[in-house]
């Protein structure tokens, strides 16, 4: 049994388009039955231009939707940009933050992540903090540092909403994974940064995703991981077959 109810979340990215997405998530609503309830929570993540749609068509699924990033403001002369705020007015209840991608695409720093997580509970939404290393980082034996680095820098104070998804940047659309003893130690290593910044009563309850390449394939180990509670999906989470083949392996 696990200690947290697991979270299966499906990070979409910049795919998925009105008519084929609602089919999908059509499929996934339809395929979250009662075995699968029992097993695992499900949080779909498209991009935002879909998120009010599929907010309206999960109602009284469990289904939950989520956003990919959030602006810390909560309005204002920022063009482009979307709120915490208004990302939960559309319907969502939760919001990635620290994507790799967005790390190294947009430049997002531990602080910047901070303050959209931080954004993120101001609006009533969980904030899912991602964090990982590099292929470099760990042939050089520092992925422990740059994890707890990127855990203290990006992780507001307070014992707020918080999930965290481990994802190695090396193992992300890559079809590669760390070992489940490397998985292990990363997670055990997260839980006890979280338990001396926040203490056990808190840390304890935080569910902790890993997350890069999971697949139908490989989910059930990964998912039988100590400290692993759930998989934050990307590939694998455009097809509703293989997204919930994923949460039947938790
Ligand atoms: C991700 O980007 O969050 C991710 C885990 O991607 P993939 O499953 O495709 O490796």
């Amino acid at each position: 049994g696990h200690k947290r109810r697991p979270l299966i979340a499906g990070n979409w990215k910049m795919n998925g388009l009105k008519i084929a997405g609602a089919r999908t998530l059509g499929q996934v609503i339809e395929g979250y039955d009662a075995a699968l309830r029992a097993k695992a929570d499900l949080l779909v993540c498209p991009p935002a231009p879909l998120l009010y749609t599929f907010a309206a068509a999960s109602i009284g699924s469990g289904v939950a939707i989520g956003a990919q990033t959030c602006h810390p403001a909560a309005s204002g002369a920022c063009t482009g940009e979307i709120s915490a705020e208004m990302l939960a007015d559309a319907g969502a209840s939760a919001v990635i933050v620290g994507h790799s991608e967005r790390r190294s695409y947009n430049g997002e720093t531990d602080a910047d992540v901070r303050a959209r997580a931080e954004a993120a509970r101001r609006a009533g939404l969980t904030p899912i903090v991602c964090v990982g290393e590099t292929r470099e980082e760990r042939d050089a034996g520092r992925a422990l540092d740059v994890v707890g680095a990127q855990l203290a820098g990006s992780v507001p104070d307070g014992e707020g909403a918080l999930i965290v998804a481990y994802e190695p940047v090396w193992a992300i659309g890559t079809g590669l994974t760390p070992t489940v003893a490397d998985v292990a130690e990363v997670h055990a290593f997260m839980r006890a940064e979280l338990r001396k910044r926040f203490g056990a009563a808190f840390a304890d309850g935080v569910r902790l995703l890993y997350g890069g390449s999971v697949k139908p394939a490989n989910a059930a180990e990964l998912m039988a991981v100590e400290d692993v509670d759930g998989a934050l999906v990307g590939g694998a989470s455009l097809v509703a077959a293989d997204f919930l083949a994923i949460a039947a392996g938790c």
